[in-house]
């Protein structure tokens, strides 16, 4: 059985590449895609961490080798692909959210 994985420090792609369409404080209509959450701070940590304001699904998103990777470039494409795949409409060669990692973030 592999190790967990476990969140890069100052990596933050999670709260950059996906939208969010739960309220966040500070983002009342959520995040759109490619935009960071006005709650990372300058080291890339989320400052709601275990504060009830933070987003369900922020805290149901968990690391994830194939997600992760071992760089923020990966995670980040990783990410964008996700959130073209799983975009509501339009989308040209969409699947559905089936490989999202246990939390669609929006
Ligand atoms: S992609 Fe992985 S390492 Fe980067 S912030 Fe998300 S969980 Fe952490
Ligand atoms: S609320 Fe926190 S975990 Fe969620 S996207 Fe914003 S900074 Fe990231």
């Amino acid at each position: 059985m592999p190790a967990p994985t476990l969140c890069r420090p100052g990596c933050a792609a999670c709260c950059i590449a996906p939208s969010i369409s739960s309220p966040i404080p500070g983002m009342p209509q959520g995040k759109p895609a490619g935009v960071p959450c006005v709650q990372l701070d300058a080291d890339g940590r989320c400052r709601l961490f275990g504060h009830p304001s933070r987003p369900a699904v922020c805290s149901g998103l968990q690391p994830a080798a194939e997600m992760c990777g071992s760089s923020r470039a990966h995670a980040m494409q990783w990410l964008a692909r996700l959130e073209i795949a799983t975009a509501p409409a339009g989308g040209s060669a969409g699947q559905p959210a089936a490989a999202a990692t246990g939390s669609a973030r929006g």
